[in-house]
């Protein structure tokens, strides 16, 4: 006989989950819910506690993190359940897919479309950076639409790996992230502060415009060696048409040194970002 799953009997009385599964992620399965008076939907994130065992600590942070978060380019949270195996979170829905899907479909972006997506992507790290919260994992695959509409907002979720700040300046010290997109003091773990997001942003402007990652290898060490040498650089074969102001931010949000490198505000009043006659659209 076909089992049906079981949730805790509080998550069924306000919620209907249904059989439809958004993602997987490392530490979550998400499933479609829809709540059982309004008839809206919303997402529900299920860790199974044997999912995280010893890293129970990374969980903590997630919750505190999701209660806080209000805001347009923020997946935020609206229930938090919990059984003897899993945990349970109803937050938003983004039914629109990852980021990382429609580049790969797409294989890159208009300079006009992609300075969009960057700008929503700042406007949430400005936000979660004003609350003192550093995301810790901006990839493609935790930038999710809101909607399948071509004009749908961007959403930043999977706060899995940020954690509240003390204090303004602490350094977080935890040696994780995602290669590719992970900034040189995070390998070096010489600092783990609001800059690596900002890093992580110059990997993605790079790659949505472009198509192809700034730094990469043949395995993680010779990936992480790239990363550390901070080297990338604009080919010619695929940069010759892409402007020059998209090229500066890359520049400054690619910076190596976390004290130098732009901070989100600062990026959001950069040229290329408020100016959509520079970010006009490419001409091949
Ligand atoms: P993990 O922390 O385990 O990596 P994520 O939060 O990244 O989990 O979720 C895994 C995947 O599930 C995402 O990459 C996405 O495809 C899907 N997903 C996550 N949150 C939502 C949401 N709010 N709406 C729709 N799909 C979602
Ligand atoms: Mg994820």
């Amino acid at each position: 006989k076909d089992e049906e799953p079981t949730y805790p009997a509080e998550l069924e009385r306000v919620y209907k989950v249904t059989r439809k599964t958004l993602g997987v992620g490392s530490f979550a399965v998400v499933k479609e819910c829809i709540h059982r008076t309004t008839h809206q939907a919303f997402a529900l994130k299920i860790i199974l506690k044997k999912a995280i065992a010893g890293k129970e600590h990374m969980l903590d942070s997630e919750l505190d993190i999701l209660k806080q978060v209000r805001h347009p380019h923020i997946v935020s949270m609206h229930g938090l359940y919990e059984s003897k195996d899993a945990v349970y979170i109803v937050t938003d829905l983004a039914g629109g897919g990852e980021l990382f899907q429609q580049l790969l479909k797409k294989g890159n972006y208009t300079e006009k479309d992609a300075a969009n997506l960057i700008r929503q992507m700042l406007e949430g790290l400005s936000y979660l950076h004003k609350c003192d919260i550093v995301h810790r994992d901006m990839k493609p695959e935790n930038l999710l639409f809101q909607t399948t509409d071509e004009n749908a907002s961007l959403m930043i979720t999977d706060f899995g790996l940020s954690k509240i700040l003390k204090n303004h300046d602490d350094v977080l010290t935890t040696a994780c992230g995602t290669p590719g997109y992970v900034a040189p003091e995070v390998l070096l773990q010489t600092g783990y502060g609001k800059p690596v997001d900002l890093w992580s942003v110059g990997v993605i402007t790079f790659t949505l415009l472009s198509g192809y990652t700034p730094f990469w290898g043949d395995d993680q060490a010779s990936l992480f060696e790239s990363i550390i040498a901070g080297k990338y650089e604009f080919d010619e074969d695929y940069w010759s048409d892409i402007s020059d102001p998209a090229k500066d931010l890359i520049n400054k949000l690619l910076t190596f040194e976390p004290s130098k490198r732009i901070t989100a505000d600062e990026a959001l009043l950069h040229p290329w970002i408020t100016n959509d006659q520079v970010a006009g659209p490419r001409t091949t």
